[in-house]
């Protein structure tokens, strides 16, 4: 009972799954009402697998929330930092406008500079993210959609070689465009 209460993921302390659904939704609401544009962040550790086959699942546990911490500390106090998944994130910028671009970029970079604790052989590990941005309504028609979106934004960023960001409206369209062209 209290667990399905909670609106907090144990691990990273940030929020959960479920929690972000309904906040999406309300959001969506928010932004409709007000007429602002709402930006959707999904990120994803690259190569993550490999970290917790070579330094064990603690550590992989550790690397999630000191990469969860960071993520918060990157974002503005009104948008919504989720664990999405297991090494899965979303972030939800209200009214962010072209500043969604810089603040997944800004993590992004900040990812790859940030060192993660191995272990005695390899005690600081450089590991990266990729991630995927779309914003509602230009991108998505309804809270689905936007998730769907970013997700396509970010499978793209993994195909073209990971470490990125991929934006819905300047990359996958124009891939769109010389598929069909
Ligand atoms: P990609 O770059 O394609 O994302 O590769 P990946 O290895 O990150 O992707 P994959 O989906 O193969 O592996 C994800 C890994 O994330 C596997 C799983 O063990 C790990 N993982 C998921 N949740 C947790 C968790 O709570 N703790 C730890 N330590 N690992 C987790
Ligand atoms: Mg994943
Ligand atoms: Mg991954």
């Amino acid at each position: 009972m209290l667990e399905r209460l909670s609106v907090n993921d144990r691990l990273t302390t940030l929020y959960n799954y479920s929690y972000f659904v309904d906040r999406l939704r309300e959001e969506i609401k928010r932004a409709e009402r007000h007429r602002y544009p709402l930006s959707l962040i999904m990120l994803d550790i690259d190569h993550f697998k490999e970290f917790n086959d070579t330094f064990g699942h603690l550590k992989g546990n550790l690397f999630l929330t000191k990469l969860a911490k960071s993520i918060k500390q990157q974002v503005r106090e009104i948008d919504t930092v989720a664990r999405y998944g297991g090494e899965e994130f979303a972030v939800l910028l209200p009214s962010a406008g072209d500043e969604a671009i810089k603040v997944a970029e800004r993590i992004r970079k900040v990812v790859e500079e940030m060192e993660f604790e191995g272990d005695a052989l390899q005690p600081k590990v450089k590991k990266t993210i990729s991630a995927g941005l779309a914003t509602y309504p230009s991108d998505a028609t309804d809270d689905t959609d936007l998730v769907v979106k970013a997700d396509e934004a970010l499978y793209w960023a993994k195909e073209s070689g990971r470490n990125k960001v991929c934006v819905y409206s300047r990359d996958i369209r124009s891939q769109d465009t010389e598929f069909s062209s």
